[in-house]
């Protein structure tokens, strides 16, 4: 039997490096950091992390997961409800809460897994789901694994939603399910629109701000301080590995009755293992800082609006951004790639992407910015840039 599955998969991969979508990974044999080692002992420039905020080798995050591991042992082997909670777990859950607004929240092993596990139990064949078509790959699948009756809208399209929203009115609950940051053009969803939207039409909101929390507002709360939002908002997922620390972990939060039934019925959360005490005792460490002052929010704003005023004074053509990401457009498939080669072989890692990640013609490099980056590294970057595009 393998014989002939071995050559349909040998076939299938062929076809996936035909159409130039095969994905190599890059080899690092050095913390995560702005500036990271290379198998080959060569150094470069790291601009394609989610660490927005510099965080992913804090000392002091490092520190809290050691005397974590030292007091509360490796691994919990059990789901929450058995015997998978310690005090740092529920003590992590009120630290997120605090920190967005909100009546309380239940961790997972992943974001992937909160959005995984965030519809299916809250919402009946009864109900209807909207969702922006540029939403990420986990909330497509959470939807559907819900039986909720789907309704999308294109990308941040408020005409579109208001119609889509006409329709539902056939249902008994509304969710409307949306990125907080999109991760292609780094643009803010309107969040301010959709919620009246939703006031106008009878419906509740979920926002997952994987890209946006720690990043967007003033003091890194996310789209809903970006739009005087906070607590309103009934559902906000997220995620531990990006701008908190970039380990592992995601987290749903948002009104206390909701939380409460995915405790009990939440697939991801019942049926996979509690997270690590030094994952938990890193992530109250995180929001620790996060409160204590406001600067490695101001770092990363300071950085990005260098980033993108040098980089359109230099002449580059850049998606209008309102987070950590900068999206230098190229237009071109082709030439997206081999200026991504270049500027890796400049020791500056950024990505190329192109049709179908994006679409048609409308290929680009994105920047991801962290509080990380010193002024001598952004100017590195921007440096290469006009080197390799000779501008
Ligand atoms: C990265 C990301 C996720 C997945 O987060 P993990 O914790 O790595 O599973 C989910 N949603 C969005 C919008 C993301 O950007």
């Amino acid at each position: 039997m393998y014989n002939d599955f071995q050559k349909h998969l040998a076939a299938e991969l062929d076809a996936i490096r035909q159409a130039g979508l095969y994905k190599n990974e890059r080899i690092i044999c050095s913390p995560q950091g702005s500036r990271i080692k290379l198998e080959d002992g060569r150094e470069a420039l790291n601009f394609c992390a989610n660490n927005y905020l510099g965080l992913a080798d804090n000392p002091e995050l490092m520190a809290a997961a050691r005397q974590a591991m030292d007091e509360r042992g490796y691994g919990m082997s059990s789901v929450r409800f058995i015997c998978g909670t310690q005090d740092l777990h529920k003590r992590l859950e009120a630290a997120i809460a605090r920190f967005f607004g909100t009546e309380d929240t239940i961790l997972y092993a992943a974001c992937f897994d909160a959005n995984g596990g965030v519809f299916e139990p809250l919402l009946t064949e009864q109900d209807a789901i909207i969702s922006d078509t540029l939403n990420h790959a986990s909330i497509i699948d959470g939807v559907r694994l819900c039986k909720a009756q789907r309704y999308r809208y294109a990308n941040a399209d408020m005409a579109d939603l208001e119609e889509q929203l006409k329709k539902a009115q056939a249902q008994r609950f509304r969710l409307i399910a949306t990125d907080g940051v999109f991760s292609m053009d780094g643009n803010v969803c309107p969040l301010d629109k959709i919620y009246e939207l939703a006031q106008k039409y009878n419906a509740m909101v979920m926002v997952d701000e994987s890209h946006s929390a720690g990043v967007v507002g003033r003091t890194g709360r996310g789209v809903t301080e970006r739009y005087g939002l906070r607590g309103q908002i009934e559902i906000i997922t997220g995620t531990l590995g990006k701008a908190f620390g970039g380990a592992v972990g995601g987290f749903t939060t948002g009104k206390r009755e909701i939380i409460e039934l995915l405790r009990q019925r939440s697939r991801p959360y019942l049926f996979s293992n509690s997270i690590p005490p030094m994952i938990a005792a890193a992530g109250l460490k995180t929001f620790e800082i996060l409160e204590r002052d406001n600067t490695l929010q101001d770092r990363l704003h300071e950085n990005t609006d260098y980033f993108v005023s040098q980089m359109k004074a230099a002449g580059f053509d850049l998606k209008p951004t309102e987070s950590a990401i900068c999206a230098v457009m190229l237009y071109d498939a082709k030439l997206s790639q081999e200026v991504a080669a270049k500027l890796a072989d400049e020791g500056i890692y950024v990505t190329g992407f192109y049709y179908p990640v994006v679409p048609k013609g409308q290929a680009r490099i994105r920047v991801q910015v962290s509080a990380a980056h010193t002024r001598e590294q952004l100017d590195k970057c921007i440096a290469a840039f006009r080197k390799v595009l000779n501008k």
